[in-house]
C-alpha cells in the first residue's frame, strides 16, 4: 500500500523522551510536526526510570501521578561494602515508570499541536535535494522538510542517512540488564534503609561497571550497566548482583523478567547532523558513559534540535552547515560531563570509591550533587566550586580531623 504523500515541516521518528520533547517544542513554535512511533503507547522500556531534575525542568510541570518517588540523594556502596551518602533538602529528581512517563510526554506533544501516529515503524529515510521521504514498514510514506531521528539506540534513521558509526566497537557502546521486583512498600522502605528518596549505586562484580537499586512506590528497579566489552556474561553478572542484594536485604528477590538493552554512547565525538536530518537522544549516543543516565540528555538534545530546526525553517536553510550548530550546542552542554564520566569510568569502581569517601567527608558535597542533578553546574564546574567553598569548609574539616584524631587516640589508649 502506498498512500499519497502529505508534506510536513518536520517528521520526528520515535516517541521516547527525546522525540516527544522535540515534537512538543516544534509544534508550540507553530511548526507542522508529525511524531511517528513504532509501538502503540504506552510501550514498555527497559530503564531504571530515574529522571534528574535538570530533565524535569524541561517538562516544567510533571503530574504527581507520574512520580513514583521524589529523589533527594544518592548512596554509593563501595566495593568493600561501606557507603558514602549525599542527601539534599532540594529535590534532585524523581523515579517514574517509563511507560507512563513516555506516554505522558507523547500526548503532551499532541496537546501542543503535533500529530502522533502509533504503530508506525520507520524502515528508511531518504534525503532528496528538495525534501526528506520517510518510509514505514506498511508502505506508507511521509514527505517533510526535515527529519529528527529520535528512534533510540538501535536507530534506523542514523544509518539510513550515513550517520552513527558501527556498534561493533564494544568499548563505545553500553549494555544493561534490569528487572522490576514487586516486593511491596514495606520492603521498598527496608531495602532503602528507611529513606526511599535515595537512589543507590553499587559496584558490579567485574569492578568496572555499576548497578542500581531504585525505589519505586511498591517495587524496586534493579539493574546493571556498563561498557558492553565489560558486561559479559551479562546474565550471570546480573543474577550474581541480585543474589548479593538478596543476602544483604534478607528477603527474596524474584526475577520476573530480565530486560536487556544497549545504551547509546559516544554522542559528542560524532557528527549527529547531515542535510535536513538531526539525531537526538540515544539515537545520537547522548548517554553518560559512566552511570548510563540518558533521559535528561535525551530531552535537552530534543529541545536543541527543535530550536535549531525552527530557525532553519525560518531562514530556509536545510544544509548541514546550518544544522551543525546543533552539534555545537550539544558538545558545549554535554561534552565536559561525558569526558569526565568516561575518564572516571575507566578507572574502575575502587577509584570512584576512594574519591567518594573523601567527598562524603565534605559538607559541601551534597550541595554540589544537588547542583549537578538540578543542572545548575556541569561536572567540569566541580573544581572551581570546590575551591570557592573551601575557605568556608575549612573550619569543619579541621574540626572533623581533630575529632577523629582524638577518637583514635582514646581508642588506642583504652
Ligand atoms: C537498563 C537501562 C536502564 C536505564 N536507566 C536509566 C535511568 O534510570 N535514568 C536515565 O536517565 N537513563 C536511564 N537509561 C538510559 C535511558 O533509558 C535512555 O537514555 C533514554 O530512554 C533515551 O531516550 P530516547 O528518547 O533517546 O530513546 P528511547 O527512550 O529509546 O525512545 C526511542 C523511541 O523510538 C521508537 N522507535 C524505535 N525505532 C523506531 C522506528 N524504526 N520507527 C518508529 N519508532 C521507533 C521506540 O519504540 C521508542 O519509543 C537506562 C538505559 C537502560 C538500557
Amino acid at each position: 500500500m502506498r498512500t499519497a504523500m502529505r508534506a510536513w515541516d518536520v517528521v520526528v521518528v520515535g516517541a521516547g523522551p527525546a522525540g516527544s520533547i522535540a515534537a512538543h517544542e516544534l509544534a508550540k513554535r507553530g511548526v507542522h510536526t508529525l511524531l511517528l512511533e513504532k509501538f502503540r503507547l504506552p510501550r514498555d522500556k527497559p530503564c531504571g526510570g530515574a529522571v534528574m531534575y535538570r530533565g524535569l525542568r524541561i517538562v516544567h510541570r510533571v503530574p504527581r501521578r507520574l512520580v513514583q518517588r521524589p529523589v533527594h540523594g544518592l548512596r554509593f556502596v563501595m566495593p568493600d561494602g561501606s557507603s558514602a551518602q549525599f542527601r539534599s533538602e532540594q529535590l534532585i529528581g524523581i523515579t517514574t515508570n517509563r511507560a507512563e512517563f513516555d506516554e505522558y510526554l507523547a500526548y503532551r506533544a499532541v496537546d501542543g499541536g503535533a500529530e502522533l501516529l502509533e504503530d508506525a515503524r520507520v524502515i528508511s529515510v531518504e534525503v532528496r535535494p528538495d525534501r526528506v521521504v520517510t518510509r514505514l514498514s506498511d508502505g506508507r510514506e511521509f514527505s517533510s522538510s526535515f527529519v529528527i531521528g529520535a528512534d533510540g539506540v538501535n536507530t534506523v534513521v542514523g544509518p539510513s542517512v550515513g550517520l552513527r558509526p558501527s556498534r561493533k566497537n564494544l568499548y563505545r557502546v553500553g549494555l544493561g540488564m534490569e528487572s522490576d521486583f514487586h516486593v511491596g512498600e514495606e520492603r521498598v522502605l527496608e531495602a532503602s534503609g528507611g529513606d526511599p528518596t535515595i537512589l543507590e549505586i553499587r559496584p558490579v562484580e567485574n569492578r568496572v561497571s555499576y548497578g542500581w537499586v531504585f525505589p519505586k512506590r511498591e517495587h524496586l528497579a534493579i539493574g546493571i550497566a556498563g561498557a558492553a566489552v565489560h558486561m559479559q556474561p551479562l546474565r550471570s553478572l546480573f543474577d550474581g548482583f541480585v543474589a548479593h542484594l538478596e543476602r544483604e536485604f534478607g528477603f527474596p528477590l524474584v526475577i520476573e523478567r530480565r530486560r536487556t538493552h544497549f545504551l547509546g554512547a559516544d554522542g559528542v565525538r560524532n557528527k549527529n547532523v547531515t542535510g535536513r536530518v538531526i539525531l537526538v537522544g540515544d539515537a545520537a549516543g547522548f548517554v553518560d558513559p559512566m552511570m548510563g543516565e540518558g533521559i535528561a540528555y535525551a530531552m535537552q538534545s530534543g529541545l536543541f534540535a527543535a530550536r535549531v530546526m525552527t530557525e532553519a525553517l525560518e531562514r530556509g536553510r536545510y544544509d548541514e552547515a546550518f544544522l551543525s550548530r546543533y552539534d555545537r550546542l550539544c558538545r558545549d552542554r554535554f561534552g565536559a560531563n561525558f569526558s569526565m564520566a568516561e575518564w572516571a569510568g575507566t578507572r574502575g569502581t575502587s577509584f570512584a570509591g576512594s574519591v567518594l569517601r573523601v567527598a562524603a567527608g565534605l559538607r559541601m558535597s551534597s550541595d554540589i550533587l544537588a547542583m549537578l542533578a538540578r543542572g545548575d553546574i556541569g561536572y567540569s564546574d566541580i573544581p572551581p566550586v570546590v575551591l570557592s567553598r573551601l575557605p568556608r569548609e575549612l573550619p569543619h574539616l579541621i574540626g572533623d580531623y581533630v575529632r577523629n584524631r582524638l577518637l583514635r587516640h582514646r581508642k588506642d589508649n583504652a
